[in-house]
């Protein structure tokens, strides 16, 4: 949308674009994708509070582990904004969304119109009210600065106390491992990845860590950081203290929904959205881990904070604020860790507990193959799948579970090492694919 300099004095705007989107990362590029796929030509500003170009969040623990550099955590080429005529607007933070004037306004008084706007602000990590967490040596793992930073402080013959055994976590001490750090993991659960992983997947992990030499305590907490002038030691919930140089906080994400709420858009967890990806105000959507979208499972409202979420969520929402019309099917958990070589997905729906009903759970161990598989159905309908060890096959799980295929024919194939669906199919194991014809 083009404005003349009259009309933006008239409205007291310093600029005008026909799509603003906030955030610069998976949500946010896939909404500048979604919508040039429809309007090739509408002005567009992507804002974000960081400087860097488009970076991949996922990779920040590989370039702590040196593995990642500069150029390679990129997730977009340098001459990106150029190429899809967008303009970046990058090391500005904005402090409010004006609904009703359509218009926003950036930490430095700047004033920008829109026509349509996507909230893709993300989530931020949680850092307990425990004494000594501001300490020098506290980190948390989200942006690129923050990888910088704990690259730096990270050096052989150091120690590190990382708090949570989530992905984050895991991925954090995987890469201080890397580094020559010595790593504890302090888990408040009594297992590590409490939240995509059962008990039995994550035992397989936790023995994988220590053998490759991580330490993980369950069922513990870190209760102070101490130290005078930077961190020194932590003071566990068991009485013990561990001396360590670095601590981080890696206990879980909250979403960035503080712009939305002020400017009175509905929020609960995370800002609501329809399966279009629009918040209570018509001309604003949201996308990524700061949305409560659809659960492909469930059918109702969740965050499933992934980076393949985010970017398909942006996507349709850039596409409907172009003015097509298209509909979000829905999210689905896929969490994947490789550590020391192990690799594990956990995809969809995979701890059902007392309270869910009518789930059927087949599984297979093979403790000195570290092969580990669940599947999780319900009605003869795969509804989620834990695979460690071989974990080719959790891409076809994804996919019948996105079809919701009824496989209660092959239930026992679906266990095997080799399990593949083309496998299956040309060995003659299935003969009538019409076991997977949608339910
Ligand atoms: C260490 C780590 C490893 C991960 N590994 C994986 C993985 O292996 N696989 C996977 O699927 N997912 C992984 N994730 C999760 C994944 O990175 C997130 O799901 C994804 O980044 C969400 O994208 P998003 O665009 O919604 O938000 P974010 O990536 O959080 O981006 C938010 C954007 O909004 C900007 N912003 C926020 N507030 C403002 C404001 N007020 N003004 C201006 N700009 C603002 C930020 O600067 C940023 O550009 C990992 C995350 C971390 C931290």
């Amino acid at each position: 949308m083009k404005v003349s300099q009259r009309g933006l004095v008239e409205m007291n705007l310093d600029a005008q674009y026909k799509y603003v989107i906030i955030g610069n990362s998976a949500a946010g590029i896939g909404c500048v994708e979604g919508i040039r796929k429809v309007d090739k030509e509408g002005s567009i500003a992507v804002i974000s509070e960081e400087k860097m170009h488009t970076y991949s969040r996922c990779l920040t623990s590989y370039y702590i582990a040196g593995v990642v550099d500069d150029e390679k955590i990129l997730f977009r080429p340098k001459d990106y904004y150029a190429k899809k005529n967008v303009t970046p607007i990058l090391g500005k933070k904005v402090v409010k969304i004006l609904p009703e004037d359509n218009h926003i306004v950036l930490d430095d008084g700047t004033r920008i119109g829109y026509s349509s706007l996507m909230i893709a602000t993300g989530a931020s990590p949680v850092i307990y009210d425990i004494p000594g967490n501001n300490k020098p040596g506290v980190f948390v793992l989200r942006t690129y600065e923050d990888a910088r930073r704990i690259s730096e402080a990270a050096a052989p013959g150091k120690r590190a106390v990382v708090m949570g055994g989530g992905l984050v976590g895991l991925k954090a001490a995987d890469a201080l491992h890397a580094k020559g750090v010595e790593v504890w993991v302090i888990v408040t659960s009594p297992q590590i990845m409490s939240q995509t992983m059962d008990r039995d997947g994550a035992e397989i992990l936790r023995k994988q860590l220590e053998e490759n030499g991580i330490k993980v305590m369950t069922e513990t907490n870190v209760e102070e950081i101490i130290g005078n002038k930077k961190v020194e030691a932590v003071r566990l919930s068991t009485g013990q203290t561990l001396t360590c140089d670095i601590v981080i906080f890696a206990k879980g994400v909250r979403p960035n929904i503080g712009l939305a709420k002020d400017a009175g858009i509905d929020t609960d967890y995370g800002i609501l959205v329809d399966t279009h990806m629009r918040t209570s105000v018509p001309n604003i959507y949201a996308a990524g881990d700061v949305a409560e979208a659809k659960d492909f499972i469930t059918g109702e409202r969740y965050i499933h904070a992934i980076w393949p979420n985010a970017v398909e969520q942006g996507c349709i929402a850039g596409q409907n604020m172009a003015g097509r019309d298209v509909e979000y099917a829905g999210g689905i958990a896929m969490n994947s860790v490789d550590l020391f070589g192990l690799a594990s997905i956990a995809v969809g729906f995979t701890r059902p507990r007392g309270k869910d009903h009518g789930y059927e759970i087949i599984s297979r161990s093979i403790p000195e193959k570290k092969f580990y598989r669940k599947i999780v159905l319900k009605d003869g309908v795969i509804v989620g799948a834990i695979c460690i060890g071989e974990v080719e096959a959790a891409g076809v799980f994804a996919g019948l579970i996105k079809r919701r295929a009824n496989v209660s024919k092959i239930k026992e194939l679906l266990l095997r090492e080799d399990f593949d669906y083309a496998k299956v199919l040309g060995e003659g194991l299935i003969k009538d694919t019409s076991y997977f014809a949608t339910a």
